[in-house]
């Protein structure tokens, strides 16, 4: 079981108190044989604190809460749990006595902000405060476990000790584990990405469907629990659809491969063999497609043709193309499309691909940073080129020139 921590207070944040409410319970979680995977610190504030939620919740098994349960405004764990979980709050008569009593001994009237203290989630387990006022709860739901206990160390300990640690470890060999399918995007950048699924990813608690960005590509996460892989592909299956009817061509595998990987693996299958002449790329595109194991079966090779003298004397670009007052430049459509048939030619190779752009950080040619033409030339076909405007630094736009161009392929 991994559990998570979540210590809600704004003094933790603002340094004001020392978290020893983790310390404490990391210490008492080992000792149950359940691993803590993380802890988080989040202020009095509930769309903070609901977003803390669902982050653990999409890791976490366990999520052990607290502070917030006491009576006044900026105790709102309760309030923010029974919306994140759709239950309401409830009475716990017994706490509420308590209370009435209490209050009534010392001759003082109960405001009705001190009855939010008796309250708890529907369906759920009261955890007895022998110290204080405020009653802590316990619950599952959607298979994941929520114990929420007080802030203060001697209200949260003994009822960590008393009755949350026998409802944990009750619960202890009833997890199911987690499943989750990777779907890999090209072609997109991560904020279009998003904003298309945006409705998906705000709706969707199971699966969870968390978009990732990393080395130029990326990525859609779907995760579910399931009893077995069968009943997670079933949960899977119809939000994968629902993603593929909307951004299917741009998703290049249901797995965690990179484009490279799935570029060789799709090479391999067709027969066919590549190869490129690269520019702005400076021999990255050879670089990612050697790195994966068994390239040389589709991958000839390649030309750096960095200067505009080895794009001349090595791939035939004709000098008054590439300068000029007037001419198109190193960076233009007709120079990708020359480079990538020289190349094809010369390589002999069913493909060639040819990357021609500004990486930056200073303009070129009079032309814009990030700007990039690709070249795809085609054995009996016509060769395609496609003009880019890429963002991010040097190193960003060489790789997603590169990655661009394997989405070419890919195409
Ligand atoms: P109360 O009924 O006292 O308001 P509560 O459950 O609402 O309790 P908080 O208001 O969040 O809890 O915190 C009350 C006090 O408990 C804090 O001022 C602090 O002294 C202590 N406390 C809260 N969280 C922690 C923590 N993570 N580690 C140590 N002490 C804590
Ligand atoms: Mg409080």
């Amino acid at each position: 079981m991994r559990a998570e921590i979540i210590a809600i207070g704004t003094e933790l944040l603002l340094g004001q108190i020392l978290n020893t409410n983790a310390q404490f319970l990391s210490q008492a979680c080992a000792d149950l044989g359940v691993s803590v995977y993380f802890q988080t610190v989040v202020g009095d504030n509930s769309a903070r604190l609901t977003a803390a939620l669902e982050t653990a919740k999409s890791r976490a098994d366990l999520i052990i809460c607290t502070g917030g349960l006491g009576p006044t405004q900026d105790d709102l764990t309760k309030d923010a749990l029974a919306a994140f979980v759709g239950r309401p709050l409830v009475v716990h008569q017994p706490s509420l006595d308590k209370m009435d009593e209490m209050f009534r001994k010392r001759g003082i009237h109960m405001v009705e902000s001190n009855r939010r203290q008796a309250l708890m989630l529907e369906n759920s387990d009261p955890l007895t405060n022998d110290t204080g006022l405020a009653v802590g709860v316990a619950l599952t739901h959607d298979q994941t476990h929520y114990v929420l206990l007080p802030g203060p160390p001697k209200e949260m300990k003994p009822m960590f000790e008393k009755y949350a640690a026998p409802w944990i470890s009750s619960k202890l060999h009833h997890v199911s584990p987690l499943y989750s399918r990777m779907l890999k995007f090209a072609g997109i950048g991560e904020s279009s990405l998003e904003h298309e699924l945006l409705d998906l990813i705000e709706a969707q608690t199971d699966p969870t469907i968390a978009p990732y960005a990393k080395e130029g590509e990326v990525a859609i996460r779907l995760t579910t629990r399931a009893g077995s892989r069968d009943d997670a592909d079933r949960k899977l299956n119809p939000v994968e659809q629902q993603i593929r009817s909307r951004l299917g061509h741009h998703i290049y595998a249901a797995d965690d491969v990179t484009l490279e990987e799935a570029i060789v693996q799709l090479l391999k299958q067709k027969n066919k063999l590549l190869a490129a002449a690269e520019s702005c790329s400076g021999g990255l595109f050879s670089h990612l497609l050697t790195s994966v194991p068994g390239s040389s079966a589709v991958y000839r090779g390649g030309i750096v043709c960095y200067s505009n003298e080895v794009k001349h004397g090595l791939l035939n670009v004709p000098m008054d193309l590439l300068e000029g007052e007037h001419a198109p430049g190193a960076v233009s459509g007709e120079t990708a499309l020359i480079l990538a048939e020289q190349m094809r030619l010369r390589a002999d190779t069913d493909y060639a691909v040819a990357i021609t752009g500004v990486a930056g950080p200073e303009p070129s040619e009079g032309k814009p940073v990030g700007l990039v033409y690709i070249g795809l030339a085609r054995k009996g076909g016509s060769t395609l080129v496609e003009r880019l405007q890429l963002s991010g630094n040097r190193d960003a736009i060489k790789l997603r020139s590169v990655k661009s161009a394997l989405y070419q392929l890919w195409k």
